[in-house]
């Protein structure tokens, strides 16, 4: 492999960090690839206050002079597509192709769409409100923004949250998970050629060692994550203490409502892709299903059929489909909620169901029919390669069923009544619903939760109006 940029980026400057060193694997064959220092505490106050001072002038540079850095960042990934999917689907496992020639376009447009959203904002009209005043709105940037990113897609995470919060003219300090540090830290490169020193600033650690000191620093002013609930439960009362503005997501466990009518076929090849994509390593993966009467049986036939055909594999495999899960403990995890339910007599497992023998992080991609609508595996977010079948009576029923979980990001309807489908999606508490497909993302959409999974929203316009201030300033005439 390419020479492995190892260094954090502090004030434009790159750096070694001074804290402990934390091996960094390739959980397909489940050895190390590097070892990356963490930051130390002298470290993370220098990049905030480094974020800090860069704020002053960068906030000051028009939309379009932003816009064209963001432009010019997109251009530079896309150059550097192999070497940026050779390092993620090093660290994270996932199938080298797909990490080129799904991951990184999507990463790159993501910053060329919010180049273009912010030379677009709209807003209320200025006028004269009050006699002989003029009222105008502003929508400013916040500040210092505190980034923590998950391990499950690095540098799709990190261009969540770097687009809207740059775009908006926001200076950031970011972590990404201490499993997956690779890719961005070479975006790190790539950022120090375009944007000027201490706008943007990478450190790597541990939650508690890094994510929990930068945050708390007096000149953060927002805090995005996206996390575990528990993680965000602890920055929350952070954010609590000072009042810092947070953007929040959590985590979800998908329903996928399959209704009596939907297309069989379009269903199965739906699930064995969005169930199964990153390992079933996502928070919007269609874990939930819930299969009407009729159609239950014949579903659970065919989908398991259907994933037992999955290719499992190392990144560069022939055809791999699906790469192992991050850690050994993400595995431990996920074996473990699979033999709970197993142990329970109702329920079936009709494919899977085992970790893979020899070296590597792998679980198989695992079907579990005769699920309880009140089953562990169906309430809890597993984060792997599982997907649970619920049969359901109607429509009243599997709303409700739905709608009960603390969860809020996600979910999907398969009908072919157009009439049933608007009806449902109204009433689905999630933040997206997908009608006869799942997974599908566009940049200008939002994603973002309803209760525990959160509130922030990613992509979109929405994302910016989460990263800036709208404010009111009136004129006495
Ligand atoms: P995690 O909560 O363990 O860690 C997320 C990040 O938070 C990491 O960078 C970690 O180092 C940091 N962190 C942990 N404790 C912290 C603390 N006390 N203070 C500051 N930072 C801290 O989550 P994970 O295991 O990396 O990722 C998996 C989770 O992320 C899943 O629950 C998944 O559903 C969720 N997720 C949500 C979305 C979404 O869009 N809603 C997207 C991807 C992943």
């Amino acid at each position: 492999m390419q020479n492995i940029q190892t260094k954090l980026l502090i004030n434009g400057q790159f750096v070694n960090g001074e804290g402990a060193a934390i091996s960094v694997l390739n959980p397909a064959i489940g050895a190390e690839i590097i070892q990356v220092n963490e930051a130390s505490v002298a470290q993370i106050e220098s990049a905030v206050a480094a974020a800090a001072t860069a704020f002053k002038a960068y906030k000051k540079i028009t939309p379009r002079d932003r816009a064209s850095m963001l432009l010019k960042l997109a251009d530079a990934i896309e150059t550097n597509a192999t070497e940026f999917s050779e390092l993620e689907s090093a660290n994270c496992g996932k199938p080298y192709l797909a990490v080129l020639n799904d991951e990184i376009p999507a990463v790159a447009d993501v910053f060329r769409f919010f180049a273009g959203a912010v030379r677009n904002m709209t807003g209320s009209l200025a006028g004269e409100y009050l006699a002989g005043h003029t009222s105008m709105i502003r929508r400013d940037p916040l500040g210092v923004v505190a980034s923590i990113a998950p391990w499950n897609y690095p540098l799709m995470m990190a261009a969540w949250k770097l687009g809207p919060a740059l775009a908006a003219g926001n200076t950031v300090v970011l972590k990404p998970s201490e499993m997956t540090p690779l890719t961005t830290l070479k975006l790190g490169e790539l950022i120090a050629d375009i944007f000027p020193a201490g706008v943007v600033n990478i450190l790597n650690g541990r939650g508690e060692s890094v994510g929990a000191p930068m945050i708390a620093q007096p000149q953060v002013q927002m805090i995005s994550i996206t996390g575990d609930i528990s993680t965000g439960q602890k920055i929350m009362e952070v954010a609590a203490k000072t009042v810092k503005r947070t953007h929040l997501e959590l985590g979800g466990k998908a329903p996928v409502i399959v209704f009596d009518d939907a297309d069989l076929a379009a269903v199965v090849d739906g699930v064995r892709t969005f169930g199964f994509y990153n390992a079933g390593q996502d928070c919007t993966a269609a874990c939930r299903i819930y299969a009407g009467n009729k159609i239950y049986e014949k579903l659970v036939a065919e989908l398991s059929s259907a994933v037992s055909s999955i290719k499992v594999g190392e990144q560069k495999e022939n055809g791999v489909e699906m790469g192992p899960l991050i850690s050994a403990r993400q595995r431990e995890r996920v074996a473990g909620f699979v033999d709970r339910a197993s142990a329970q007599k109702h329920i079936e497992v009709t494919t899977g169901g085992k970790i893979r023998a020899g070296k590597g992080f792998f679980y198989e991609p695992t079907i579990i029919a005769g699920a309880k609508h009140s089953d562990e595996i169906v309430c809890k977010e597993v984060f792997g390669p599982v997907v649970s079948i619920t049969r359901f009576d109607d429509e009243e029923q599997v709303v409700g069923w739905a709608n009960e979980s603390e969860y809020g990001l996600a979910s999907s309807v398969w009908t072919s009544d157009v009439g049933r489908a608007m009806r449902v999606s109204a009433e689905l508490q999630y933040g997206c619903t997908w009608v006869n497909t799942h997974f599908m993302l566009v940049s200008e959409m939002p994603h973002g939760g309803m209760k525990k999974s959160g509130y922030g929203k990613d992509m979109s316009m929405y994302a910016i109006e989460d990263y800036s201030a709208v404010r009111h300033v009136m004129i006495k005439l």
